[in-house]
């Protein structure tokens, strides 16, 4: 496991000289590596090295000579991802384009400590002292090592950014002793908590088309500036909240199946969106948008944040998940026009009502391999508890959110 951390620093003018130096060649070396690349037909590293060394050695003398290794490695990565864009039909240039350069920095060529940083140039070591922000003490203090390799990239104003990449081991998986379904939608996320069903409010469409209806207010305002800016500042505000959510959401999920030692259960999403999931949205590309935010994005948040833990996922078939009956294994039939509670179906066979949500968890956890009996005819199975946005947002775990509804119905 990876994670990248920026860290801005402003360094004073001498520093930030003997970094530009650096860069400028270390531009130049990896437009070589990338021509050669090309000419060659290669993007292999070992390939590039062997290629170029000689002839960048005898033209950056003084450069510390670990930079040419970077360089071909960067080289390497962009003909790479090159290819597979060409392959897809999406690279639209014939060569790969060296346009912004983040110099990379292997383990000869950088040193860290919590005093300071040194990074190595022309002449001679530069020294620079970061303030480090709550994320990076985060990982630091959180179990991860800094790697070896770093890059930096300057900026305006003498500042220097610095890229800290923190690794992790993956724990190994354990074998799981149940399951812990998951159905996402467009507005909630269902889990089953001790076998119990909960719905969590996530509001993913709610909030989407809420910015989207203020985003188009704005544009619709005066000066255009002002109006630039304000629309670029709700883009930017929309997508920390959507993430802040999915986060937490992960996060709660995959506490809750590693304390219990269950495997969490989820659909196996289509890459394109089925229509059908949010289809009283008309716009496409908002239609488009709410899903990617409510169901891959919060789909692979949780799956990231579950190999952290060693949490195993089982991903299964979407299909009929929320219309077949999970007692009788007869159709659910939902009323076309939806009528005042449109997520609640009748089982053919039984007759017994079915909240979507409640059906789709039984199924997926079924599908995952658990046979345990499906209770029949339950309040919770056609009328789960719903758990605000608001309120899961602050809780430490979903059993403590499982056992207040509990107090709850036992007071009333
Ligand atoms: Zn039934």
């Amino acid at each position: 496991m990876e994670r990248t951390v920026k860290l801005r620093v402003k360094v004073d003018h001498a520093t930030y000289s003997a970094l530009k130096e650096v860069e400028r060649e270390y531009r130049e070396i990896l437009e070589d590596a990338v021509d050669y690349g090309l000419r060659n037909s290669t993007t292999s590293f070992t390939r590039i090295k062997a290629g170029v060394y000689r002839v960048e050695r005898e033209k950056h003398k003084d450069l510390p000579s670990h930079y040419i290794y970077t360089a071909c490695e960067d080289a390497s990565e962009r003909l790479d991802s090159f290819k597979k864009l060409k392959r897809r039909g999406r690279a639209y240039t014939d060569r790969p384009s060296v346009r912004r350069v983040t110099v990379h920095l292997d383990d000869h060529l950088w040193r860290f400590s919590l005093d300071e940083i040194s990074i190595a140039t022309k002449g001679g070591k530069v020294r620079i002292s970061p303030t480090f922000h709550k994320l990076f003490w985060r990982y630091y203090n959180g179990g991860w090592r800094i790697a070896g390799e770093a890059r930096f990239r300057l900026a305006k104003g003498n500042v220097v950014e610095l890229f800290i990449v923190f690794k992790k081991e993956e724990p190994k998986p354990y074998e799981p002793k149940g399951f812990t379904p998951v159905d996402l939608n467009e507005g909630s996320a269902s889990v089953l908590v001790g076998g119990r069903p909960i719905l969590l409010e996530t509001n993913i469409k709610k909030i989407t088309l809420g910015y989207e209806y203020r985003r188009k207010r704005v544009q619709s305002g005066r000066s255009t500036e002002d109006r630039d800016v304000r629309r670029r500042l709700k883009r930017l505000r929309e997508k920390y909240r959507k993430a802040d959510i999915r986060r937490k959401l992960a996060r709660l999920i995959v506490k809750e199946a590693f304390e219990s030692r269950s495997a969490i259960v989820l659909e196996d999403l289509p890459k394109r969106v089925p229509e059908h999931m949010i289809k009283d949205v008309k716009d496409p590309q908002l239609r488009l948008r709410i899903y990617r935010s409510a169901f891959s994005s919060t789909k692979n948040a949780i799956i990231e944040k579950a190999r952290e833990f060693g949490v195993p996922v089982v991903l299964v078939s979407p299909s009929y998940t929320s219309s077949t009956c999970p007692v009788h294994g007869s159709r659910i039939v939902y009323r076309p026009d939806g009528g005042a509670a449109p997520r609640v179906g009748v089982c053919e066979k039984g007759g017994e009502r079915w909240h979507r949500d409640v059906v789709a968890l039984y199924n997926l956890r079924r599908r995952a391999g658990d046979v345990s009996p499906v209770p029949l005819g339950s309040k919770e199975s056609h009328d789960p508890p719903a758990v605000g946005l608001g309120r899961w947002l602050r809780a430490k775990s979903l059993r403590l959110i499982v056992s207040e509804l509990k107090m709850i119905e036992m007071k009333a």
